[in-house]
């Protein structure tokens, strides 16, 4: 009896709650419904995005951080990885200058950089990519270029009333390199145009922000979004961090191209762009360029073409007679271009061209200012002042090499490239990873860690670039190399042979922090890993 009248009452009161409460209730509960599922939508989103593995992994180490004690002593551990590849970097800075000299040095200053300078390592001959300058003549063309960077170096294009000249050779420097892709047929329309900028990564960036801004225009889209395949350039994740939007990064295919399916599937109302390289950084691979142009023609979506290492080597390879697949402004759908002049285009770092295929998509990359008191402004590109030098520079080199010197160069390496693929095929623990377009040649290994392979070469002065996904090597090859590919060979077949008798770290190698850094399955340590390093170094 009394339960009962416990609960009747029970039910009285709660029944007067309600009713009593009911607006409210009423009002809040949709509400509360709607944060439930927006929460349950955002775990969703996250895990379709990341996957179930990583998600997992991602709110492990959360919770695991969450144990008193965890957190210093996995900041210790960091510590000690970026300690190991700094090595020594904080003894060196011993006796660093930190503050101006009382009365200035004078002309002693050019004796004491001639010794700075004797600390670098040699580059000559035995670094992949880095100074892509060399040969027989390269005295000649540094002493070129460096004498047309100084009578330039004054000079800045921001001033165009004063410097007609750097203007002119601006001009000159992109005319030059459009027409060397696609630019003159009749394909492109007659309106490619671009700018002159920093490098690989500014002349990104901008074609990034332009074809955003550009998008927003023709569509209306405000949450953008972009789609580049696993191999495309970091300069894309800059941008996107950079310029708020949001990238997805596809697998490639089994031959290490885009995969044009997967960009396909990943393509939604919000894509502003997609991605294509010829080659790619890592295994110098062409991507499908014409079926992306086709892919971004069907969807009304921009198509960027990163020519940063190709630019200035596919265009001659096509004419020495290689098979190059269309990848310029001939193939319909490409929006714009990045092209280093100070790559393969042998001019001073600093130097890279930016295309676009018509003038209404490139206004979008112009910043124009009328509200500020220093006057009415505009600038083209990211930096304000520019080095006239460097455009002078690039001019320099363009004009003495001509469209002789670049074939001759182009033969050059082409053939290099052509023996070192030969010669890592006839090592039988290696495999070169694809197959290579240009003259970047990736390697990879089934029997032997390719990252103690490297440790090797290095230890015998070479400088190769280590890549994951999968684990490998590259070397991109460039005129330094035409007289020491035999060495190279012979180091390579050595430190091969090393590794597979003597398997296991050496002293001072990195190959157990690349392993790890690749196996490790939180990638956000990874990445605190690279900002403290970062921190540390500069
Ligand atoms: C070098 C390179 C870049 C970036 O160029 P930076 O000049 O280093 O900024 C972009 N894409 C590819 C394919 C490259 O090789």
């Amino acid at each position: 009896m009394e339960i009962f009248s416990l609960l009747t009452h029970f039910r009285t009161s709660t029944n007067s709650f309600f009713s009593q409460y009911e607006p409210l209730v009423l009002i809040l509960a949709p509400i509360f419904s709607l944060f439930i599922a927006r929460f349950l939508h955002s775990i969703l989103t996250v895990v379709l995005e990341n996957g179930i593995k990583s998600t997992l992994i991602a709110s492990f180490m959360y919770m695991i951080k969450l144990i008193p004690g965890v957190n210093r002593y996995l900041d210790a551990e960091k510590q000690k990885v970026v300690d190991k590849l700094q090595s020594g970097n904080k003894s060196k800075r011993d006796g660093w200058r930190t503050e101006l000299p009382a009365s200035g040095l004078g002309s002693r200053v050019i004796e004491m950089m001639k010794e700075e300078k004797r600390k670098d390592v040699a580059w000559q001959g035995k670094c992949s990519g880095t100074v892509y300058i060399g040969g027989t003549e390269f005295e000649g063309h540094f002493s070129l270029i460096n004498e047309a960077c100084s009578m330039f170096a004054h000079t800045n294009p921001l001033h165009l009333d004063v410097f007609q000249s750097v203007v002119h050779y601006e001009a000159e420097v992109v005319a030059m390199t459009a027409a060397l892709l696609g630019g003159k047929e009749k394909a492109s329309g007659g309106q490619i145009c671009g700018n002159m900028t920093s490098g690989g990564t500014e002349s990104i960036v901008l074609a990034v922000k332009s074809s955003r801004d550009y998008m927003k225009t023709k569509k209306g889209i405000k949450n953008p979004e972009m789609i580049i395949p696993l191999s495309a350039h970091s300069a894309y994740d800059k941008a996107a961090q950079y310029f708020n939007i949001k990238l997805r990064r596809v697998p490639v295919n089994s031959e290490f191209q885009a995969d044009v399916r997967a960009i396909r599937r990943s393509i939604n109302k919000n894509t502003i762009l997609i991605v294509g390289s010829a080659p790619g950084y890592p295994h110098g691979i062409i991507d499908p360029i014409t079926e992306l142009g086709q892919l971004a023609m069907s969807f009304g979506v921009c198509l960027h073409v990163d020519l940063c290492l190709g630019g200035f080597v596919l265009p001659f390879a096509r004419k020495l007679g290689y098979p190059i697949p269309p990848f310029d402004f001939s193939v319909q759908g490409v929006t714009s271009i990045s092209v280093d002049v100070h790559k393969y285009g042998l001019a001073p770092k600093g130097t890279s061209v930016v295309l676009y295929r018509n003038h209404e998509i490139r206004k979008h990359q112009f910043v124009a200012v009328t509200e500020w008191s220093g006057g009415l402004y505009v600038s083209p590109t990211i930096a304000g002042s520019r080095p006239g030098g460097l455009i002078a520079g690039a001019w320099a080199a363009m004009m003495s090499l001509g469209e002789e010197g670049y074939l001759e160069n182009t033969r050059q390496i082409m053939e290099v490239s052509k023996k070192i693929q030969e010669g890592i095929k006839g090592i039988p623990e290696l495999f070169v990873v694809g197959r290579p377009d240009m003259t970047i040649v990736a390697f990879a290994s089934n029997i032997v860690d390719i990252f103690e392979v490297n440790d090797l070469m290095s230890s015998k002065g070479w400088h190769l670039n280590a890549l994951q996904r999968p684990n490998s090597l590259h070397i991109c090859v460039t005129l330094q190399h035409v007289s020491v590919v035999d060495d190279f060979l012979k180091d390579l077949q050595e430190s091969v042979q090393k590794v597979k008798e003597n398997p296991g770290p050496i002293s001072g190698g990195l190959a157990p922090i690349y392993g790890a850094a690749g196996r490790m399955p939180d990638r956000v340590m990874v990445q605190e890993l690279l900002v403290n390093f970062m921190d540390g170094t500069c």
